[in-house]
């Protein structure tokens, strides 16, 4: 058994099988053969062999008509690897002796060879690697069919160990067959820590180096909740947290009777609960749980699930879904947020040493105009039909945000020009995630109708700390004084001017926090389904006068650390149940 730490981003335990997915793809677990079945699967071998020769031969043909024979002749090399006797010999030793399956034996031998030529100091010998790895995955292909096939085509549960997963990777997953991911790079803020929240798979990142070590097929523990990984479990461990599995289904039972009820105070304050949604997808549960509207749809996640930048007619029918399936609720669609971890098929600044700091969200929005246009014109055109919001991320400056508005105007003469339906008096906001947009907020406060603070970034942005690094994790925390201050001005300078606020960034979702953000004044919190139940439950448990004087220590204490043991024991007094 082999026990890992690492950083819990997304809740929930998950129990299941490895599926090991590195640069080459899907790891092939160690399986062995039954008795008896030795012939029957060198003969498989040799078919698949036989078959994989024959689509290169047919290859080369194709190539050399097209290209001449010079062309052609790259392929023979691998015609030749792939009838080598000495491979054949190695993989029959395999099966014979030790009883792997053939489609292990192939991987193992292959990825072996693959990785002495990586090793080797050669660049033209290396590059020799991946024409291995090629004939690794014709040989699977044949063996394996069509059942090899990519993470979002996964047709079985399982749990995926990778390096790293990207949001996009995630965003493709589905929940139905990953029951949990655990990764070795990653920070708590990353993009892929959120849409796995989003999508309810327990996840665990910045675990370090140790998929190598994993074959895959292995048992496997995921505790998203205590941000643990479980390798090989022994009984005793497996059979306590079969029993947390069954906890937790029933306490969210529980907490699911509370979807009915309202998010008000004990002291008669009505709080706003809003969803947080990457997919249309995410509604009805949000919805269920009693949000009062979507204060966050993170709209580039239609870029990140295809391979193609949407067209207008695809951006509609998405928020047409959206709208319908909130009747007249509030939905702020937050125009395209992409760059730096959420990366998409536009193309990439070839320079970007710092992409956090670099062409992101607004300003890449600004650059690609056309792109800005078409999107901006489909939530406009959704707008004549929902209770439809716009708002801008990242803004930094008061020309930035200008700026946005005028391709904005631009859109809406379009559509008035072509006789097209809008609400003209869309309600427009701004994401509050960088100091200067704080600093500055009594200006901006003019220019817009709503603010939505993004811890996200703003922790990130105002500590000087990669959201996404494993390495400075720790430095990571929206318990940092100088982010509650921030939080504090912006939540004053939006009350005296009257303008409403909410908090969209993951902090609004920690239970840790509800008390303090209460007493600061936050009333609209905008949070993962995941998340209703539980701030729902704390805001039923508390008072706002209370909040207040709770608010009012925190913001004397110096450190984080202090910060949270301070929450941590005040939470524990009005809700003892919730785990932090
Ligand atoms: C944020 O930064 O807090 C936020 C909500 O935006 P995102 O996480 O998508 O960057
Ligand atoms: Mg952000």
């Amino acid at each position: 058994m082999q026990r890992l730490p690492g950083i819990a981003v997304s809740p929930g335990v998950a129990i299941g099988e490895a599926l090991v997915l590195d640069h080459e793809g899907i790891r092939i677990p160690r399986r062995f053969l039954a008795r008896g079945a030795t012939e029957a699967e060198l003969a498989r071998l040799d078919r698949a062999i036989a078959d994989a020769t024959a689509e290169v031969e047919h290859n080369r043909e194709r190539i050399a008509e097209q290209l001449g024979s010079d062309y052609g002749a790259i392929f023979s090399a691998h015609v030749q690897m792939l009838n080598d006797p000495r491979l054949r010999q190695e993989l029959e030793e395999l099966i014979r002796e030790r009883h792997y399956s053939p489609e292990y034996s192939v991987s193992r031998v292959l990825r072996r060879y693959a990785k002495v030529f990586q090793a080797l100091e050669s660049d033209h010998l290396a590059e020799r690697a991946s024409d291995i790895f090629d004939i690794e995955r014709r040989l699977l292909k044949h063996l394996l069919g069509e059942r090899r096939g990519e993470i979002a085509h996964l047709d079985r549960q399982a749990i995926v160990l990778s390096r790293e997963l990207t949001p996009s990777e995630t965003a493709n997953m589905n929940p139905e067959f990953v029951q949990a991911f655990a990764t070795e790079i990653g920070g708590p803020g990353s993009h892929t820590a959120i849409v796995a929240e989003g999508l309810g798979i327990p996840a665990v990142v910045g675990l370090g180096p140790f998929v190598s070590e994993v074959s895959g097929g292995e048992t496997v523990i995921i505790d998203g909740d205590a941000g643990v990984v479980i390798i090989q479990p022994d009984e005793e461990t497996l059979a306590r947290y079969r029993s947390i599995i069954e906890d937790q289904k029933s306490a969210s039972v529980e907490l699911a009777k509370l979807g009915d009820l309202p998010a008000v105070t004990t002291d008669g304050v009505t709080i706003q609960i809003l969803g947080n949604i990457e997919f249309p997808s995410e509604i009805p549960l949000c919805l269920e749980r009693g949000a009062v509207g979507i204060g966050l749809y993170r709209t580039e996640f239609l870029y990140l699930k295809g391979d193609t930048e949407p067209n207008e007619v695809e951006h509609y029918a998405a928020y047409k879904e959206v709208a319908e399936a909130l009747g007249d609720k509030p939905v702020v669609m937050r125009t395209v947020d992409l760059g730096a971890d959420k990366l998409s098929m536009l193309p990439q600044p070839e320079d970007e040493r710092n992409p956090f700091l670099g062409l992101r969200s607004i300003r890449l929005a600004l650059k690609y105009l056309d792109m800005f246009r078409t999107q901006l014109r489909a939530i406009l055109r959704v707008s004549a039909e929902g209770n439809v919001r716009i708002m801008f991320p990242l803004i930094s400056n008061l020309i930035e945000l200008r700026r946005a508005k005028m391709v904005l105007a631009d859109a809406m003469e379009d559509l008035q020009e072509e006789g097209i339906a809008f609400n003209r008096n869309i309600q427009v906001g701004m994401m509050v995630e960088v100091p200067s947009a704080v600093i500055m907020l009594d200006q901006f406060v003019q220019e817009v109708d709503f603010f939505s603070i993004g811890t996200n970034d703003l922790v990130q942005y105002t500590l000087a700390v990669d959201r996404s690094n494993k390495d400075v994790a720790a430095l990571y925390t929206s318990a940092d004084p100088a982010v509650l201050r921030l939080i504090k001005i912006s939540l004053d300078v939006a009350k005296a001017h009257d303008k409403p606020i909410s908090l969209c960034g993951q902090m609004s979702g920690a239970p840790i926090y509800t008390m303090l953000l209460l007493g600061l004044g936050l009333r609209a919190f905008s949070v993962t389904a995941a998340a209703i139940p539980e701030i729902k439950q704390v805001i039923r448990a508390v008072s706002i006068a209370h909040c207040e004087q709770v608010a009012q220590r925190a913001l004397k204490l110096e450190s984080a650390r202090d910060v949270k043991t301070y929450l941590r024991e005040e939470l524990s007094r009005v809700a003892p149940d919730i785990v932090i």
